[in-house]
């Protein structure tokens, strides 16, 4: 540290207190380049700034018409070394998918090929306002409309929104367009059915677009309740929200009979489609009766995403429901040559759109990388792509299922994750220490404690992107901290005992976050 600590913070433990290290305790709580940083409130100050300003000329006109600032913010500044270091030193600490395997289950975190991001740089892509004249960006017009085209033949359906800015946004642009369809029809329904093995973002999704949610319960292998979801289905049922493939790693081999019942009672089927990496180019969503489903660029198309980052959910539609999408969208020009955005009054059915999802058109950025995904793939590519996905998955659930509670590893193969529970773990020890364990070997771990129909739940999704040779040394550490844990070691409970922070109090750090910094007292 090169700075004062204000806050008087220090390591939990030093190098040689916790006997890990057999090393001297160092001045500053740096391990060799592993450099401690401290917050930037802490190595700051109010004076210092990395840029310099003119002085003020005090004779000059005030422009700022009465929102002139009346004391200052209290922010501290840096000089811009000083700037460059803290966040580098900070990024260090973190982990991400150019750093490692990144096993977290249902939310795929794959390779980003570097071609995409040179694409997305492009000037004409990246310097572009989406307040620019319609005549001035008709290639970025083409890329959404090649890209919302792509995403239509993939999936076999007729209408797509490109705006939504997530999956969970994805979902939401799909539960509107079913109510305008109903309120269209002058058919309001209130209930919005959802199994217990959906994603949690599909109950959160209904019950905030005003439904009432229900649950139906899974079977014993993994699936929806078919004969569950036909029992409660009436008029009063707007639509049900299921996750295929589900967040067990499952095919839902009902779908289509599900699909059919719902549809016999005037509902609508939204599928959740943030798995579609599984299935791309081997199934198509349409041909089962799905009426809208978002699809996640981020996850399936390789965009980057984490740590909050931007993301991309576009939503396909069926013939019933894509008058209902948001608006814009992008047409081709009658006579074939160039682009429009299609707002209201352009349309062919007007007034029938629930509106916008968003200010503008979307994740521009987001779109310019998928679509580059997709051409340098081809079809023949993405159908490899869910087929190695899968096959990682299934090698990862045979390599560990003789140790490992694999609670549907007889349902069959499972599809691009593998879910394993903490069954007989010993001494107290559960999924949450295998965990920290797993940090220590050098990975970030698995999805935790969900889905929650399986006893502390792991869920390891490889993606396609991992070698066998990846895979064959995070099934050897997994199945080291497996026969710890089968063992009942101690000591897992302390980990990790390797990373930049010893055992965080999760459940604080979510419920109570402090989100502002305040000077220490004294
Ligand atoms: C990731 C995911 C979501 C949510 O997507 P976001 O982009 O994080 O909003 C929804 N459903 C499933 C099955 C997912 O895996």
């Amino acid at each position: 540290m090169n700075a004062p600590n204000k806050s008087g913070w220090k390591p939990e433990m030093s190098p040689a207190e916790d006997g890990l290290h057999n090393g001297p305790a160092t001045t500053t709580g740096n391990r060799a380049l592993m450099l401690e940083e401290p917050l930037i409130f802490e190595i700051g100050h109010a004076e210092t700034t990395g840029v310099d300003l003119p002085e003020i000329d005090p004779d000059a006109p005030n422009r700022l018409g009465g929102f002139e600032r009346s004391k200052p913010i209290g922010l501290v500044g840096l000089t811009e070394p000083e700037t460059v270091r803290h966040y580098t030193r900070l990024s260090r600490q973190n982990y991400g998918i150019d750093l490692g395997f990144f096993p977290l289950g249902s939310c795929t975190m794959k390779h980003n090929p570097r071609l995409n991001e040179k694409v997305a740089r492009l000037p004409g892509f990246a310097d572009i306002h989406p307040l620019a004249p319609q005549q001035t960006v008709q290639g970025a017009l083409q890329v959404i409309h090649e890209l919302g085209d792509w995403l239509m033949k993939l999936t076999g359906m007729p209408g797509v929104a490109m705006s939504p800015k997530a999956g969970a946004h994805g979902e939401l642009c799909g539960i509107l367009a079913i109510r305008a369809a109903h309120t269209a029809r002058g058919d309001a329904r209130e209930v919005v059915l959802v199994p217990e093995s959906a994603h949690g973002t599909n109950p959160a999704t209904a019950a905030f677009a005003g439904y009432k949610v229900e649950d139906i319960p899974a079977t014993p292998e993994g699936r929806v309740d078919l004969e569950a979801i036909k029992a409660r289905l009436a008029p009063d049922v707007a639509a049900v929200m299921i996750t295929n493939p589900n967040t067990c790693g499952l095919f839902e081999k009902d779908f289509r009979e599900i699909a059919d019942a719902v549809h016999a009672v005037g509902g609508y089927v939204y599928c959740d489609g943030a798995n579609f990496n599984a299935i791309v180019g081997r199934v198509r969503p349409g041909d089962l009766g799905v009426d809208a489903m978002h699809i996640n660029l981020h996850k399936t198309f390789s965009t980057p995403h984490g740590g909050g980052g931007p993301g991309s959910g576009p939503v396909v539609f069926s013939e019933a429901l894509k008058d209902f999408a948001p608006l814009p969208i992008v047409r081709k020009l009658q006579d074939g040559d160039g682009y429009e955005l299609v707002e209201e009054e352009q349309r062919e059915h007007r007034g029938q759109s629930f509106g916008r999802m968003t200010a503008f058109h979307g994740q521009m950025g987001m779109f310019t990388r998928a679509l580059t995904y997709m051409l340098s793939h081809g079809a023949d590519g993405l159908k490899q792509v869910s087929e190695d996905a899968v096959l990682n998955a299934n090698y990862v659930l045979r390599s560990l299922e003789d140790i490992l509670h694999a609670p549907f590893a007889d349902s069959g193969p499972c599809m691009h994750e593998a879910l394993f529970g903490d069954k007989d773990f010993e001494g107290g020890l559960s999924t949450l220490d295998l965990a920290k364990a797993l940090i220590d070997e050098g990975y970030h771990p698995m999805t935790v404690y969900f889905p929650l129909v399986v006893h502390g739940a792991m869920l390891v999704e490889p993606t396609e992107t991992e070698s066998k040779a990846a895979l064959d040394e995070f099934i050897t550490a997994f199945r080291s901290v497996t026969e710890r844990a089968l063992a009942g070691d101690e000591s897992m409970k302390q980990a990790p005992y390797y990373a930049p922070r010893r055992r965080l109090d999760e459940t604080a750090a979510a419920r109570k976050p402090k989100l502002a910094w305040e000077e220490p007292e004294g």
